[in-house]
């Protein structure tokens, strides 16, 4: 067994000082003490222990967009033509690479468990590979060398829009239809380390028909889909099924609380009292939402509804789950004029015990007797943490200011750096050797 001993943690009753938590060899905490000295061999972590970070919304390929999409403005639209231009060049080789150094870039910033929502599942001409799984297998050595935990979502992608064909750059999301799909995922097993959900894309990738199917293989595990993050795919599903794409979900049986709500950006006043009552709950992006001009979503309106939130940092232009949180409650600010929208402990809730919910990880995201030993210590000495109260971290720290992260009893990062070590190194690689395709 492993001790540490934290100058101070978040107990689910709040920040504590001196707080020694210790754990059995299958890394699950046995016991949290408060009040003791350290002793050795306690592992000592400084600053602020949090529990760990869910990032609950990956596409682990967009990381290689980053900063090369900013020339020229354009539209979602626009951006999205980028992002196929990589899908295109992936094979399960450097899509295991690239997705590798993401993750590992994830840990560095506290995140122990992250929700891959995959969908590039076949050859770039819609052929299977051997193994009709060999991306969704890629990722999950992805994780596993990265040392974090993920949820893989294998998301149905059938059409390219309401009642359009995939085009060229799409077709390799496809499997035909959602039984086909439905045949493939069933072939995906849970290890300690991995468990499988699923995706809808979005209502304008699986026709209503089929949207049943999907839920009915989701069986209780976690379902995900984006919502509403455009204002045109507001408009295909009205002109095509004369409802908003929450009124369809609903309506063919999708909402609930196994489900979650990508974006959930624009939303009516009766779809924000859908999701609520349905116990969905919505994973806001911020930082994509405000990089791919998205809006601002009705977060606060959907908590009240009954939403619980989680938070993703989705295609990556940003990997600093501080930031996705903070941003939650800035964007709020800007949008009402008010400050205190949401909590701190909200916040943290968000991107601990809620983010794991969502991922099917419903035991993890808090420091406490029985639930497996993630734990985020942050610095509170570094110029941007100095004289910061521990209770509003979340409105201070960066991914820059996490020192050590612990996964299941596993350190993964330590002072600083990854157990993998370079990972602006291995991401730089990653991305030149996608990139020197195109
Ligand atoms: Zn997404």
């Amino acid at each position: 067994m492993t001790a540490y001993w934290c100058e101070r943690a978040w107990l689910p009753s709040g920040v504590t000082d001196r707080v020694r938590v210790n754990t059995d060899d299958a890394g699950f905490v046995t016991a949290v003490e408060v009040g003791g000295q350290p002793e050795p061999p306690d592992v000592r972590l400084a600053g602020v222990v949090l529990p760990g970070f869910a990032n609950a919304h990956s596409h682990a390929f967009h990381r290689a967009l980053r900063g090369r999409t900013h020339a020229g403005g354009g539209t979602f639209w626009t951006w999205r033509d980028h992002m196929y231009e990589i899908a295109a060049m992936l094979d399960p080789d450097s899509y295991r690479r690239l997705a590798t150094a993401a993750y590992a870039e994830m840990a560095l910033a506290g995140v122990t468990c992250v929700g891959e929502f995959h969908y590039v599942h076949h050859a770039p001409d819609g052929t299977p590979y051997d193994d009709p799984n060999a991306m969704g297998e890629a990722l999950r050595e992805a994780a596993r060398a990265a040392g974090i935990r993920l949820t893989l979502l294998d998301t149905c992608y059938l059409t390219g829009g309401v009642g359009e064909p995939l085009s060229t750059a799409q077709r390799r999301f496809g499997d035909g239809d959602a039984e086909r799909w439905a045949e493939r995922v069933a072939a995906l097993r849970p290890d300690p380390t991995t468990r499988i959900g699923v995706a809808i894309h979005s209502v304008r990738a699986v026709p209503a028909e089929q949207i049943a199917t999907v839920v009915a293989a989701s069986s209780g595990r976690p379902l995900h889909v984006h919502l509403s993050e455009q204002r045109a795919e507001n408009e295909e599903s009205l002109a095509a099924y004369a409802a908003t794409p929450t009124h369809l979900l609903h309506d063919h049986g999708a909402l609930g609380p196994a489900t979650t709500a990508v974006h959930a950006t624009h939303l009516t006043e009766n779809d924000i009292s859908l999701l609520g009552r349905a116990g969905t709950t919505a994973c806001f992006c911020p930082t994509t939402e405000r990089d791919l001009a998205d809006g601002i979503g009705p977060a606060r309106a959907l908590r009240d509804g009954g939403s619980p939130l989680a938070l993703g940092s989705d295609q990556h232009a940003v990997v600093d789950m501080f930031e996705e949180a903070r941003a939650l409650e800035m964007h709020e600010r800007l949008d009402t004029g008010q400050r205190g929208r949401f909590a701190p402990d909200e916040l943290m809730s968000a991107l601990t015990r809620a983010g794991h919910s969502s991922l099917g990880w419903p035991e993890a995201g808090r420091i406490e007797v029985g639930t497996p030993c993630d734990l985020v210590a942050v610095r509170l000495d570094t110029p941007r943490t100095a004289g910061v109260d521990p209770t509003q971290v979340v409105f201070a720290a960066t991914n820059a200011d996490v020192d050590t992260v612990v996964v299941g009893g596993r350190t993964v990062v330590q002072a600083g750096r990854h157990l993998l070590g370079d990972i602006g190194r291995l991401l730089g690689d990653a991305v030149d050797a996608i990139r020197s395709g195109l």
